[in-house]
C-alpha cells in the first residue's frame, strides 16, 4: 500500500519535462550545408545448430562486406549454411538487407575402433567396472571368492571394465541374469529363451555378436553346476575344487586382456591358437605359483604339482613332454614322439584338442628364446597395425615356421630330466618380469 502513494509524484515529474523540451527544441533552422547522407543499416543475424561455433553477426552499415566462419566441435562436422548454398565454412556476405544464417553442424559416426579407444576398452584402471551376475541359489561365498580372486587378477595383469562374470541355475533362480544379459542384448541375434541355452561360454561377448550396437564386454558364462564339479575333474576336497575355480577365474580373465588390446578386431582369427591357450595356460600357473598362500580356500595345497593346472609341476610337465618327444615315455592321446608343432595349433578348428596342457610348453620357450615381457606383452602391443605374425616376427627375428622347427628340435634334444633352462619358468612377483600396467598398444 505505502508504495502507490509514489506513483503521482512520478507522473508529475514526467510531464512538467515536457514543456521544457519542446521549448528547446528548434523551431525553424536554416540548412546552410549538405545534409549528412542517411546511412541505412541492416541486421546480420548468425546462428548456430548443436556441434560448433560460429561468429557474431551485429548491425552493419548498407554494403558492408563480412566473412563469418564456422567452426565445427570436435566430433562434428560442418555441413553448410542455412540461409546460404555455399559450403565453406568461411561465408562472405554483402549487407543489402537484413540477412539471417545459420551454420549447420552433424555428428561424425564414431568407428567402432574410435569409441573403444574413447572409452578405454585396452587399458588397465585401478577400479575397473566388473560384475559377477549369480543365480539368486549361488551363495554369497561363491560370490565373494571371485571377487577376492578378481581383485588379485587386476593388481597382476591391470583392471579391465566391463568384465562380467555370470551364473546361471535353474530358469527360476536366475531371472536377474537373465534381466542382465537381455539389458546387455546379449547374442540377440541368435535369440535364446532360458538359460540352459547359454550353457557355457567363456569367453564370449556382444563384440562379435552381430548385428546391432556392439556391447563392448567380456562375458564369461558358467551354471552352478560347474562350480559344484568345476572342469569336470570330480575333484572330492574343497580346496582342489576353489583350485579348479581360480584357475579358470585366471585363465579367463587372462583371455579378456588379450582380447582387448585388439580393439575391433577378433584377436581368435588373427593370433595362433597355440599361443592364445598356451599364454593364458602359461600365466595361470605363474599367477598361481605367486599368490596361492593368500587364498585362505586353497590351504593344505602346498606343492607346486597340486598349484598347477596339471597335476605337475611346470618343470614336471617339461621333462615328460620332452621324455614323449624323444620316445622313452607313453604319449599322451595323440601326441607322441611322432607329434610335430606345426601351423595345425594355429586355429581352433584344426588343432589337435590333446594339445591343452601342452601348449603351455611352446609359450615358456618363446618366453624363453625372447623374455616373459615379450611372450606376453609386447608381442600384443604391436599386433593391432601389424598383424600377430607381423608382431610375432619383430619381436623374436623368426617366422612361425621357423619358430616351430626351432622348437621341435629343442625338444627332442638334450637330456629330457635336465631342468628347464632359466628364464623358461619364473618364480616370483609377475609384475617384475613382465609388466602389465605398462602394456602399450599401438594402434596406428
Ligand atoms: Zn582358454
Amino acid at each position: 500500500m505505502k508504495k502507490l502513494s509514489f506513483i503521482p509524484i512520478l507522473l508529475f515529474v514526467l510531464f512538467s519535462c515536457s514543456p521544457d523540451e519542446e521549448r528547446q527544441a528548434p523551431t525553424n533552422t536554416v540548412q546552410t550545408t549538405t545534409p549528412e547522407p542517411v546511412v541505412v543499416q541492416y541486421t546480420l543475424t548468425v546462428t548456430v545448430s548443436e556441434g560448433g561455433s560460429v561468429t557474431d553477426g551485429g548491425i552493419f552499415d548498407d554494403g558492408t562486406e563480412l566473412t563469418i566462419t564456422a567452426t565445427p566441435d570436435e566430433g562434428y562436422a560442418f555441413v553448410g549454411w542455412e540461409g546460404s548454398t555455399a559450403t565453406e565454412e568461411n561465408l562472405t556476405i554483402t549487407l543489402n538487407s537484413n540477412q539471417d544464417y545459420q551454420a549447420l553442424f552433424e555428428l561424425i559416426p564414431q568407428t567402432l575402433k574410435d569409441r573403444l579407444i574413447e572409452i578405454g576398452y585396452n587399458l588397465p584402471k585401478e577400479n575397473p567396472k566388473q560384475e559377477l551376475i549369480a543365480a539368486s541359489s549361488v551363495p554369497q561365498e561363491l560370490i565373494n571368492d571371485f571377487f577376492e580372486v578378481q581383485s588379485s587378477l587386476n593388481s597382476t595383469i591391470g583392471g579391465y571394465d566391463n568384465y562380467l562374470m555370470v551364473i546361471w541355475d535353474t530358469n527360476e533362480n536366475s531371472q536377474n541374469v537373465i534381466d542382465k544379459l537381455k539389458d546387455l542384448r546379449f547374442n540377440e541375434s541368435e535369440g535364446w529363451a532360458s538359460v540352459e541355452e547359454l550353457g557355457l561360454s567363456c569367453l564370449t561377448g556382444n563384440l562379435w555378436y552381430g548385428p546391432g550396437e556392439p556391447d563392448e564386454h567380456d562375458i564369461c558364462i558358467n551354471s552352478y553346476e560347474w562350480f559344484l564339479n568345476p572342469q569336470f575333474n570330480n575333484h572330492p576336497q574343497q580346496n582342489q575344487k576353489s583350485l579348479d575355480t581360480y584357475h579358470m577365474y585366471a585363465h579367463e580373465y587372462f583371455h579378456a586382456y588379450q582380447g582387448r588390446s585388439y580393439l575391433d578386431k577378433n584377436l581368435n582369427e588373427d593370433a595362433p591358437t597355440w599361443w592364445i591357450e598356451g599364454a593364458a595356460l602359461y600365466f595361470q600357473n605363474l599367477w598361481m605359483l605367486q599368490n596361492y598362500s593368500k587364498f585362505s580356500k586353497l590351504s593344505g595345497l602346498n606343492y607346486e604339482r597340486e598349484l598347477t593346472n596339471n597335476g605337475r609341476s611346470q618343470a614336471e610337465n617339461y621333462k615328460s613332454f620332452k621324455r614323449i618327444f624323444q620316445g622313452i615315455e607313453e604319449g599322451r592321446g595323440s601326441i607322441n614322439e611322432n607329434w610335430y608343432l606345426t601351423s595345425l595349433e594355429e586355429s581352433y578348428q584344426t588343432r589337435d584338442n590333446n594339445t591343452q596342457t601342452f601348449v603351455e610348453i611352446v609359450v615358456a620357450y618363446l618366453a624363453y628364446i625372447t623374455s616373459p615381457k615379450i611372450a606376453m606383452i609386447k608381442i600384443l602391443e604391436d599386433g593391432y597395425d601389424l598383424g600377430f605374425e607381423g608382431s610375432f616376427v619383430k619381436h623374436t627375428g623368426l617366422t612361425y615356421q621357423e619358430f616351430y622347427e626351432d622348437f621341435n628340435n629343442f625338444m627332442r634334444s638334450e637330456n629330457p630330466n635336465s631342468d628347464p633352462p632359466l628364464g623358461m619358468f619364473i618364480k616370483g612377483d609377475i609384475n617384475e618380469y613382465a609388466d602389465f600396467w605398462d602394456i602399450k598398444v599401438k594402434t596406428q
